[in-house]
């Protein structure tokens, strides 16, 4: 057993798992139904974060239970959960990765079976590795005068190293060949430049790896224009945010993307989207991102097989052309009948 996850003292992996807001529910569960049809053997945790809490008075919105099982488990899969704009409150997304300083977000981009996009023929397979905590969501923001507000961009060569390397590590781990570093440091000399000498440095240590530095603007034009020649690409918090929607949108939309929150003692996984709240409840939603989430999961704690099993089931289900209502809008399937195609599948 590795360190990164614990385990009940009947042989089962402990992992704390946050229903979360709007589409939340609905996803976390088609998720877990799957993972368990599968023979996953998880014990799951359940705990609350997000809008409920900050209903009931508490301002960081992740209740001291929740924060104690992550801090225990060390995994935890977690459902969007809704920021609340214009009041005090603060996110309780931005809460979690600063409380467990998951510093690293992993958003892999893959073209999959059956999946209709206007980039379908293109070979796409890459990673957006975002830094996940400093940058201009640090969260220092107030006004400076009535009608004039400041926000401050920070950014630490500490940071930026963890982040680098981190990009570095995936590429190796995945027997990938490059990594781009996509900052603004033509505009942004001593934050985003920072960024981007800290990779030129750190680069030298990785000479298997080609490295490549590129302007944001210019990484996002490319991106659209010729997606398949990119294999890993590391950026700045906000760029890593929006880039990750664009990103998202080359394989077939949010419904498609997953991600990683890793820090060095706790990974979070959860779906690039937000929590659609108009959509919640109407089992009309594309449960995939999460379960592409949860696929990461059981490969950071060491069920491969669980893993690729499921993976080829969804493949399959795609594949036949079964999907919900994001990709199909004509005979769609709802969350819960896709994902009851998927279990049968496996
Ligand atoms: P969103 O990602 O929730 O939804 C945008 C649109 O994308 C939806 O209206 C829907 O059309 C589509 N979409 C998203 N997920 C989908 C899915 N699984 N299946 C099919 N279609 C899907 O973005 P938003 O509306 O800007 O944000 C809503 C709330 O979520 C906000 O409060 C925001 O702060 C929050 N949010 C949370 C997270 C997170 O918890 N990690 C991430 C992003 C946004």
């Amino acid at each position: 057993m590795s360190s990164r996850y614990t385990l009940t003292p009947d042989g089962r992996t402990r992992v704390t798992v946050i229903p979360g807001d709007g589409i939340g529910p609905e996803v976390v569960d088609a998720t877990r139904r799957i993972l368990d049809a599968a023979g996953v053997r998880i014990a799951w945790e359940e705990h609350q974060a997000g809008a409920s809490v900050f209903r009931q008075g508490l301002a960081t919105g992740v209740p001291e239970a929740t924060i104690r099982s992550i801090r225990e488990t060390r995994v935890a899969l977690k459902g969007p959960l809704e920021t609340p704009v214009g009041y005090g409150e603060k996110s309780a997304n931005v809460t979690l990765r600063k409380l467990f300083e998951t510093f690293g977000n992993v958003r892999p981009v893959r073209r999959l079976p059956g999946v209709p996009t206007p980039f379908s023929d293109r070979p796409i397979d890459l990673v957006v590795v975002r830094e996940n905590v400093e940058d201009l969501y640090a969260g220092i923001e107030h006004m400076q005068t009535p009608g004039v507000a400041q926000c401050l961009k920070l950014m630490s060569r500490k940071g930026c190293e963890k982040i680098v390397r981190l990009a570095f590590e995936v590429a190796r781990a995945e027997g990938r060949k490059k990594v781009h570093c996509a900052t603004k440091a033509n505009i942004m000399k001593l934050t985003e430049g920072l960024m981007k000498r800290t990779f030129e440095e750190v680069a030298k240590e990785y000479p298997d790896l080609e490295a490549h530095h590129i302007i944001i603007d210019n990484c996002c034009h490319q991106l659209v224009r010729t997606p398949e020649q990119f294999d890993v690409i590391v950026t700045s918090n906000m760029n890593g945010d929006i880039m990750s929607d664009l990103t998202s949108g080359l394989v077939g939309g949010l419904g498609f993307a997953p991600g990683a929150n890793l820090g060095s003692e706790v990974a979070i996984f959860e779906a690039v989207h937000g929590s659609a709240p108009k959509h919640a409840g109407k089992d009309v939603i594309n449960p995939t991102a999460m379960l592409l989430s949860g696929l990461m999961m059981l490969r950071h704690i060491d069920e491969f097989e669980a893993a690729e099993l499921i993976e080829n089931a969804l493949y399959v289900t795609l594949a036949e052309g079964a999907h919900t209502r994001d990709v199909k809008p004509a005979g769609a399937l709802g969350t819960r009948a896709f994902t009851d195609r998927i279990i049968g599948n496996l």
